[in-house]
């Protein structure tokens, strides 16, 4: 019996607790309408807290990228703070929303603020 339990309870972990109890067609069609909100009122959230425009936020992350893989990081924000500056704009608010979002430096621009502008803004080209 214990090791029953043991197993169902490492199912649930794995598949997650959605799959862990049986609900509603109903009831998931609810979860699923609630979690989109959720979604959506995050990714408004990012959009609106952008410092600049999203083509600007693309335009960074692709120079940074280029940057990068013609040199190491060097775990500062120097190629994010010279592109900024090479396009009159201000870095400090910048810098504050890419840190906010787990960017610290110019690799941490690409792997964790890229991603999370990107989860906000899934249709941008
Ligand atoms: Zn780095």
């Amino acid at each position: 019996m214990q090791v029953f339990q043991n197993n169902l309870a490492w199912r649930g972990a794995y598949f997650g607790l959605k799959y862990s109890q049986m609900p509603s067609f109903e009831e998931r069609q609810r979860r699923k309408a609630v979690k989109d909100s959720l979604k959506a009122a995050e990714a408004g959230g990012i959009r609106e807290s952008l410092p600049i425009t999203p083509q600007q936020m693309k335009s960074l992350f692709n120079f940074v990228d280029e940057q990068l893989s013609d040199s190491e990081c060097d775990h500062s924000l120097r190629h994010t703070i010279a592109f900024l500056e090479s396009q009159g704009i201000s870095p400090e608010p910048v810098v504050a929303w890419l840190q906010n979002a787990g960017g610290y430096c110019d690799c941490e621009v690409i792997l964790n603020a890229e991603e999370k502008f990107d989860s906000a803004l899934p249709s941008n080209p």
